[in-house]
């Protein structure tokens, strides 16, 4: 006879869900499918997952036989290509832990992030070679493996091992070994609410997971006849873990390489239907995709993220290109995805402009992330659509602490959900809308800006008494950061090209402010408090 107690755990298989399953699955089901690179020469190189999961087999061993071993973490400075894709499946399959580094940053800031990370090898793309250079001698890695797609002669370069030579005589059998699904396999660093950098350590539970939940029709709903591109750099949240998604649903993937100058040519060579990528990314090429209506006609979805997509820019891609446009809402925290805009069948009979507003929101959390929103006296607020509070999520795809660190009542809340810094609403529906943000960042282009590094490193600038920075909003990137200076005296030079290399020395150009107000004094609240609000009004009314 049974007990209870005997009965309380089912007798189902528990194989672990592993990122090595993803590839065997794709090689296994979709062997025919493929990836096309766009090379830096012009030219597409294609091969298939079979192909791939041979080479990704090769560097495994390679890496392996390097003593890398798991837990390890190893460093990538690599566009969206093939090797960047192998790297994806080569390092969480051999136990260690694949950390993409945001090349956008500065040598100061990626110093900091790769000794955060403890990373003694790293995989550097060729087309980075100056970048690196700047970084290589600030940095103590062990092993630098070039990846060589430009042609370019490299024997003076340093490095230990060209990636071609690397893998080139290793074996195309790997069997992975995973005891536990909760072993971590990427790392990628957010700027948290303030700035300063933080990991993020994915586990294969948290990823598979993640992928398995984007493929829901209702989210990303790719198919094995899609073709899907992430525009966005594989260094952002894993390219928001489309490259997972895509061939788990057996769809082929067109990676853009380093230079998003070529995406409508590439649409049209690949036959893109699925394109991912921020809004700022969409603005620039409207232009061009609206001249090329008909050869891009494969088109019929982009995700959209990163920051809120304009109304206006959703309604000329649906209505004027046909393209569904799914708006989505995320973090590097989450995996990234946490919800989604579709509309409902209940939306039928709206007008086209009530169809629009819902479109412009967030969305509803995707199934298995719960969401709430919380005000400053730790209430929990209704969905009424009016409420603001912030936005706390939870699912088995949110980090629960960052890498190294122990969790802080400013990260998460006392029964364990994310503070995720964004001031929303919710509707009945349970639609999220963003309304403003309390972390002290800008979002620009899809990527952040933090205004108190920015003001930290000016104001000890020995010619600053008091600095600001405030981000305004800003029709190609979102929004773009604006500094308010108090000086220390008046002077001839030209103060702002000097304050502008003393930020240059530490962050990269997309961080430098668009201008420069001087003051005489910093607007203050009642309480004493930088009023950053009374400085936006003035400056956009000045
Ligand atoms: P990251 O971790 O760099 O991807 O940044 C995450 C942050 O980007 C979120 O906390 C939001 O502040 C912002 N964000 C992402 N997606 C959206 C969106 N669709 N609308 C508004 N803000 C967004």
């Amino acid at each position: 006879m049974t007990s209870g107690r005997d009965n309380m755990f089912g007798s189902m298989m528990n194989t672990p869900m592993t990122i090595g399953q993803i590839l065997e699955h794709a090689s296994n089901i979709h062997g025919d499918k493929h990836v096309h690179t766009l090379l830096p020469n012009g030219k597409i190189h294609r091969y298939n997952y079979t192909t791939l999961h041979r080479r990704v087999n090769q560097l495994s061993n390679a890496t392996e036989s390097l003593g890398i071993n798991p837990g390890d973490r190893v460093a990538t400075f690599v566009s969206n290509t093939y090797q960047h894709l192998e790297l994806y499946y080569a390092i969480p399959n051999i136990g260690a832990i694949i950390h993409p580094l945001n090349v956008q940053l500065s040598p100061i800031q990626l110093k900091k992030i790769v000794n955060d990370a403890e990373n003694n090898i790293i995989f550097v793309d060729n087309i980075y070679a100056d970048q690196f250079a700047n970084l290589q001698n600030k940095i103590g890695c062990k092993h630098t493996i070039l990846i060589n797609n430009t042609n370019q002669d490299i024997t003076h370069q340093d490095c230990s091992f060209e990636y071609e030579r690397f893998i080139s005589d290793e074996d195309r059998t790997y069997s992975p070994d995973i005891p536990d699904e909760n072993c971590s396999m990427a790392l990628c660093y957010t700027s948290g609410t303030n700035g300063e950098p933080k990991g993020v350590l994915y586990t294969h539970r948290s990823m598979y997971l993640h992928t398995m939940a984007v493929n829901h029709t209702d989210v990303f709903g790719l198919t094995e006849s899609d073709v899907v591109m992430p525009i966005v750099p594989m260094y952002h949240v894993m390219a928001w873990g489309l490259p997972y998604a895509t061939m788990l649903s057996g769809a082929e993937l067109v990676l853009h390489g380093s230079s998003q100058d070529n995406i409508v040519d590439l649409i049209c060579e690949t036959g893109v239907t699925v394109a991912a990528g921020v809004p700022s990314v969409w603005k620039k090429h409207l232009p061009e995709m609206i001249n090329r209506k008909h050869e891009i006609n494969t088109l019929n979805k982009i995700i959209v993220g990163g920051e809120a997509m304009p109304m206006s820019l959703i309604e000329v891609f649906e209505k004027e290109l046909g393209i569904e446009v799914r708006h989505a809402w995320g973090m590097t925290e989450m995996s990234p995805t946490g919800t989604l805009c579709r509309l409902r069948k209940a939306h039928e009979k709206h007008s086209d402009e009530e169809k629009l507003n819902i479109k412009a929101m967030q969305g509803r959390p995707i199934p298995g992330v719960q969401i709430r929103l919380m005000n400053g006296t730790m209430d929990i607020l209704p969905w009424d659509g009016n409420s603001v509070g912030e936005l706390q999520v939870r699912s088995p795809w949110t980090v629960s602490s960052y890498y190294n660190t122990e969790p802080s009542l400013e990260h998460f809340t006392e029964d364990g959900w994310l503070r995720t810094g964004d001031l929303a609403t919710i509707n009945s529906e349970g639609y999220v809308q963003i309304v403003d943000r309390m972390k002290s960042l800008i979002r620009s282009g899809g990527e952040s800006i933090s205004t108190v590094q920015l003001e930290t490193c000016l104001s000890i600038h020995p010619q600053v008494i008091e600095a600001v920075v405030i981000g305004v909003p800003n029709d190609q990137w979102g929004e773009r950061p604006i500094a308010v200076v108090v000086l220390a005296t008046k002077t001839e030079e030209d103060i702002t090209e000097i304050l502008k290399q003393h930020l240059a020395n530490e962050f990269p150009n997309f961080w430098i402010p668009d201008r420069f107000v001087y003051v005489d004094e910093i607007p203050k609240t009642s309480v004493g408090k930088t009023d950053k609000q009374a400085i936006i009004r003035r400056i956009l009314t000045s």
